[in-house]
This record gives C-alpha cells, structure tokens and sequence, in this order.
C-alpha cells in the first residue's frame, strides 16, 4: 500500500509500504477514503520540531471503511463507515467517563499517526471509532470533508469553546497557528471575566501564562475528539446546522502529498484535503 513519509524537513513522499494487520485485540485496520494535513504536521515539514528523517507521516485525520477487525472489536464490523478520530479514547477510564477521551488513562498509545495513508491500523478502536450511517457515496463530497473535520479540526475548535465556557453571543479572539486557528488556540472571553483558554503542543505554557498575567483560567489539552462526535457534532453535521468541511480550500491525490503539505506551508490552503 501506499503511505507518506516523512523524507526531511520541507520534502514528504509517497513510499510502498506492507498494508498494516491486525495486532491486538482491539485494533481495527481502516481503508482511508480522505485524510489531510494538519497545521501541526507543518512543524517538522518547516524544521521548527525534531522528526528523525525517513520516519513516518505524522497526519492523523481519517474517514475510511472498516477492512478488519481484531477479535474484541464489538461496535465496529468490515465494511462499516467510520470516522478515525487522532484520539483513541477506551470510553471507560475516569478521564473518558468524565468526557476527556483526549487524556484516556488505559494506554499511552492514545493519538494517531501516520494515516496520510491508504490504510492505516487503528488501535484501541472499540469505542474511539465513530460509526457514520450509511457509506461515503451516500454523501456530497461537501459533507465528506465537514466529516473528516471530526477527526480533529472541527473537535478541537469546539474543545476551545468548551473550556474556555464560551457560549453563544459571546465575542471572543482567536488566536492560532493551525488551520484557521483551530489547531493551536488562545480564545479569550471579552465579556465578563477575563478568561482565557490556551491549547497548544508547541507553545511554551509558562511563557504565556506570564503574557497573560491577568488570567483567570488557563485550561486546555487534546480535544475530547470521540465524546464530542458522538455527543454533539455528528448531528450537527448530519442535520446541517455546521459546515465544518468549508476549511479545506484545496483537494490533493495521496501521490502529490508533498504539493499538499507546501500549499499550507505557503498559506496557499487553509487546509489540504487528501482524496485517497
Ligand atoms: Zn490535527
Ligand atoms: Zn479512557
């Protein structure tokens, strides 16, 4: 199967790869139909965080099919539509039953990597897996893409919302780094309290807490991307109440990976979509 690696700084290509399998009970293997580049996936391509050369994609937003299913998968069987969230929540530890899949407690393998691919193995799929009724022709392309932004994108947008307590008809400031500042987000509530939520891998939390010395709160982490999904934004996308799929301003072929990458390095695209 084909899957991108990471060449170097600046230069990703397309390589021929052993489709993944099966390797523990709950694993499931995916068939990609899109993925996408994530703003994070840019600081390593701009040389800005160490990534060993040679080493696989960082890309961690799927839709796809289900291929195969390790034996404790119940939720989930071949041939099903899923979204592929870059969390892998177990849905029963403290931290998932409070609604914070991202920070699951049952593993340390809880993010996704390397699906800017044709397949990739999903672990810990019995619950982080997102079931999508029907199958990928049954939708516009349009919804296609405002389903794969619930792998990340559009969850972690929403998880700034939610911990910074904002709600509708507030006025707030996004600041980001990522596409369209969903990645990497400082939201600050302008009415009322002062509060202000930073979520970012690659900032240094200390340095803004000292920027922001008048904050109330500072909270943040992975987006809850599963609880999210199924509580709130698979509906909201099924019914048409959001759009999320609008932050993909250029489609790519997994073979021109390395174009996709640059039209975000040069701002060229919001966000590049990946048709498998
Ligand atoms: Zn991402
Ligand atoms: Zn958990």
């Amino acid at each position: 199967m084909k899957t991108t690696i990471f060449e170097k700084a600046g230069q990703v290509a397309i390589e021929e790869v052993a489709k993944p399998t099966i390797q523990a009970d709950d694993d499931a293997i995916i068939k990609v139909v899109r993925t996408c580049v994530c703003g994070s996936d840019l600081w390593a391509y701009r040389g800005l965080e160490d990534k060993d050369d040679y080493s696989a994609n960082s890309g961690h937003e799927a839709i796809g099919i289900v291929d195969s299913v390790g034996s404790a998968i119940t939720t989930v069987k071949p041939g099903d539509f899923v979204i592929a969230p870059f969390t892998h929540g177990c849905g029963h530890c403290a931290a998932c039953l409070a609604g914070f899949d991202g920070d699951c407690q049952s593993h340390d393998d809880n993010f996704s990597s390397a699906v800017q691919s044709e397949y990739v193995r999903f672990q810990h799929a019995d619950w982080a897996l997102v079931k999508v009724p029907g199958q990928p022709a049954d939708y516009s392309d349009k919804m296609l893409n405002s389903l794969l932004s619930l792998a990340d994108v559009m969850a972690t947008g929403y998880h700034a919302t939610r911990v910074a307590n904002v709600t509708t008809g507030d006025t707030v400031v996004v600041v980001g780094d990522g596409a369209v500042g969903l990645c990497g987000v400082i939201a600050a509530k302008m009415r009322g309290a002062k509060r202000i939520i930073a979520m970012s891998r690659h900032e240094d939390r200390q340095k803004l807490a000292r920027e922001f010395g008048a904050t109330d709160i500072i909270a943040g982490g992975p987006a809850s991307v599963t609880t999210y999904d199924k509580q709130v934004l698979l509906k909201a996308v099924l019914d048409g109440d959001i759009h999320p799929g609008k932050v993909f301003t250029k489609a790519f072929k997994l073979d021109d990976i390395n174009a996709a990458y640059q039209a975000m390095a040069k701002r060229e695209a919001i966000k590049s979509l990946i048709i498998v």
